[in-house]
């Protein structure tokens, strides 16, 4: 039976409903295989952008498959609000995910086990989870004929797992129009549970994102024969410069997404957190310390070392690349210091870079989370926080959008949430998906 007459029938049963089926939404997109190798090598991304517009298609919609490569595919739609003068609001999410070695899991990573409670597989958490609640609620709103306030543009995007050249960043680039009127976006990785106690719930919406840079260290030296002395060998020179960098600690600096964190979070506890002594706050913090914790300061953390070609010769140079991400704000500061550190022998190159964002927690949109949130959840308290990481986001800024991780999960406080992503035994609860669902329904009527 095809994907589409599996979806027709259960569309004809009187009984779906959003919540019914985004289970099996995401199975689907679990089973289409989209592993980002980086290379333009994954084979998946077309088949979950036509799956995808298929689901769209079966209530009349008419989404767009915009290709940036060969099969390099993101679908995109817009659906009409009540008020079209009001400006859009986007919802986007990536199809593709990172690579999984089947050896290591408990059930194969492709293969959309519903087990113990949950869907299991690469991408449950980041973020087919998402593709799915936005699929099953849009569904669930056509198929009762209930308009959103204002527009809805869906974007599912490829190539987000590699920086998003392919998807978000080429969609932004060379197709604008699609995203015309769209003045703000929900999207990953954000809305998601730490339970403190029994009387508070933080759900964390990302309003923050740390900026990379990664670069190439290079130090010349004087090449010569391994039995000669040397007082200017580029290995020697290079590793202090590296070890320098990697035992060195950026200073503490609290943005103000992680200030706005820290207050909310000691009015749930009713105790005063010290920035200054953040090892306190981050015990109590759990599971989520790690990613918390890396939002505190600037990092650089070497990855990759080169040199040499043969054991008697003294190679002329030495490389060694650097992951460096640094907080909003602070990247002329994480620049300098780096160079600091590195001292004058060091040639730095970069590869690769991208900004930092930031945006306030105010407004409609984050009243219309809070709201939802509530309703769903009557301990539920959203707070803003920085991602150490990047996501598309950073690409829809340059529109002018002001971008939201809000992707709504109510998780089991035993769950190794940030452990999840791109980790082995990826799997989302189907009550937190469910959950996600009534949250994303009422966060549209609000929005
Ligand atoms: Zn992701």
């Amino acid at each position: 039976m095809s994907e589409r007459s599996e979806s027709a029938q259960r569309a004809a049963a009187p009984e779906v409903t959003g919540e019914s089926e985004v289970a099996d939404l995401c199975r689907d997109l679990i089973r289409i295989d989209t592993s980002n190798y980086g290379d333009g090598s994954g084979p998946g991304e077309r088949k979950a952008a036509e799956y995808v517009a298929e689901q769209l298609a079966e209530f009349g919609l008419e989404p767009r498959i915009i290709e940036s490569a060969k099969g390099r595919a993101s679908t995109v739609v817009r659906i009409e609000g009540e008020d079209r003068s009001r400006p859009g609001l986007l919802i986007h999410g990536h199809t593709d995910v990172v690579p999984a070695n089947a050896a290591d899991w408990t059930y194969d990573p492709f293969s959309g086990e519903i087990a113990d409670g949950c869907v299991w597989g690469r991408g449950a958490v980041d973020m087919k989870d998402m593709d799915a609640m936005t699929l099953a609620v849009v569904r669930d709103r056509l198929r009762t004929g209930r308009k959103p306030p204002r527009d809805l543009v869906l974007a599912f995007l490829a190539d987000e797992e590699a920086g998003g050249t392919y998807g978000a960043r080429y969609l932004v680039d060379k197709h604008p129009d699609l995203f015309e009127g769209v003045t703000e976006a929900i999207g990953e990785v954000g809305g998601f549970s730490f339970t403190v106690n029994d009387r508070t719930r933080l759900y964390l919406v990302e309003t923050a994102e740390k900026g990379m840079h990664w670069m190439r260290l290079t130090v010349e030296g004087r090449a010569g024969h391994g039995s000669m002395e040397n007082d200017d060998n580029a290995i020697t020179e290079l590793c202090e410069a590296v070890a320098r960098l990697g035992r060195h600690q950026f200073p503490l600096r609290i943005t103000k997404t992680v200030r706005a964190f820290l207050d909310e979070l000691s009015d749930a506890l009713g105790v005063e957190l010290d920035p200054e002594n953040m090892d306190e706050t981050l015990r109590v913090l759990g599971g989520i310390a790690k990613m918390i914790g890396t939002t505190l300061r600037n990092t650089a953390q070497p990855t990759m070392l080169g040199a040499g070609y043969k054991v008697n010769v003294i190679p002329g140079q030495a490389t060694a690349h650097v992951d460096g991400r640094f907080l909003p704000g602070y990247e002329e500061e994480f620049l300098a210091e780096l160079d600091s550190v590195l001292g004058p022998r060091v040639k730095r190159e970069s590869l690769h870079s991208d900004k930092a964002i930031e945006t306030s927690f105010d407004g409609a949109l984050v009243e219309a989370m809070q709201t939802a949130l509530r309703a769903e959840d009557p301990i539920a308290r959203a707070v803003p926080y920085c991602l150490s990481g990047g996501t598309d986001a950073k690409s829809f800024q340059d529109l002018g959008i002001r971008c939201f991780g809000f992707a709504p999960l109510q998780l089991p406080p035993e769950l190794d949430f940030a452990g999840m992503f791109h980790g082995v035994d990826e799997r989302v609860p189907v009550e937190g998906l469910k959950f996600g669902v009534r949250v994303l329904d009422r966060f549209i009527d609000a929005c």
